[in-house]
Formats: structure tokens, sequence, C-alpha cells
């Protein structure tokens, strides 16, 4: 049903080049299949160079906060996160 190129990718791993530490990433299954982020390491570090933090936060064009996984929290949240 799938390539072996997809079942590869589910099989990567990977350690982070700037602190050599192992990475880890988010897996989605949609139903059809199972959607990967990137690999993202504790120290800000990201796979994908849109998502790197490793210098610092870094908000996207809405506001929204973006961590080394893909990911992107609206402001709204980070502050219901810090009241509870
Ligand atoms: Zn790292």
């Amino acid at each position: 049903m799938f390539s072996d190129a997809y079942y590869a990718e589910l099989r990567r791993t990977m350690d982070c080049p700037r602190c050599l530490t192992p990475t880890s990433r988010d897996e989605v299954d949609n139903g059809v299949g199972i959607i990967c982020g990137p690999f993202g390491c504790p120290c800000g570090w990201s796979e994908c160079a849109e998502y790197d933090v490793s210098g610092g936060p870094k908000l996207d064009e809405h506001g929204y906060e973006l961590d080394q996984w893909g990911g992107a929290t609206p402001p709204q949240i980070l502050e219901s996160e810090i009241r509870r």
C-alpha cells in the first residue's frame, strides 16, 4: 500500500547535530497514513530550519510561537497556561 520510502521514513531516527542528543518528532495518523513532523531537540534545534529556535523564541507572522517540532502556539493559549 505504501512505498519503501514511506516505511524507511517512519523508521528514521536522528541525533541533534548541535548537541548530539537523540531528537524526537510528532507522528499523527490521519487515517490514511502517518504524517511526521520535523525532528526537534530540547536545545531548540529543528530539522526544519523554519522552526529552529536554538537561537531563541521565534514567532510566525500571526504572532504564534513556533517550536522545534513544527508546532505554532497562539499567544492566548500561552497566557491561559501561565494562569493555570
Ligand atoms: Zn540539541
